[in-house]
């Protein structure tokens, strides 16, 4: 007898996971920045009302913070246990084409927010959303570190402007 591999436990009918199924590329309708929307270094959210449950409402909450600046800048998104946004930090802001987004920096913010899980954003000022070798390493090394500290990594989603990648989906994480 040979059973699959992939099937769910227990003859339970497969669950779509919204961060691991569906297309890696999105866009985020009116992501012009805007002074309101741009995370302070620790902004508390409004609990109970926006679940970050996929890569879209992740980028709704995120594209519009980072996708047309000039420089790049990694933000990050934390999650309760039920991925209820508890609030939005900016976590480094580098070059034209560098941003730092190692682990004390990411993990720090999430560890005094109390977050179970999160997501992180950052953007390439060339508008072009296609991660680099680099985001890819440096994204499953946080993934590792977070494991560690019971925060789980989600997402991390690479922005050009209003257009976005998601690097879970690209089975990355
Ligand atoms: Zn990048």
């Amino acid at each position: 007898m040979s059973a699959a591999v992939n099937a769910a436990p227990s003859g339970a009918p497969a669950r779509p996971d919204t961060w691991r199924d569906g297309h890696p590329v999105g866009e985020v309708a009116d992501a012009a920045p805007c002074a309101a929307c741009t995370p302070a270094r620790f902004a508390p959210g409004d609990p109970g009302r926006v679940v970050v449950d996929g890569p879209e409402s992740a980028a709704d909450v995120l594209v519009p913070a980072v996708g047309f600046r000039d420089r790049e800048r990694c933000v990050a998104a934390f999650l309760d246990t039920k991925h209820r946004l508890l609030g939005t930090a900016t976590v480094s802001i580098g070059s034209i084409d560098h941003t730092f987004m190692g682990p004390r920096e990411v993990f720090r913010d999430a560890l005094l927010a109390n977050a179970s899980a999160l997501v992180l954003a950052h953007n390439h000022p060339s508008g072009d959303p296609e991660p680099s070798r680099d985001d890819e390493m440096v994204t499953r090394r946080l993934a590792r570190a977070g494991e560690m500290l019971g925060i789980d990594l989600l997402d991390h989603l690479v922005v050009g402007g209003a257009r976005w990648t998601s690097l879970a989906r690209r089975g990355v994480l």
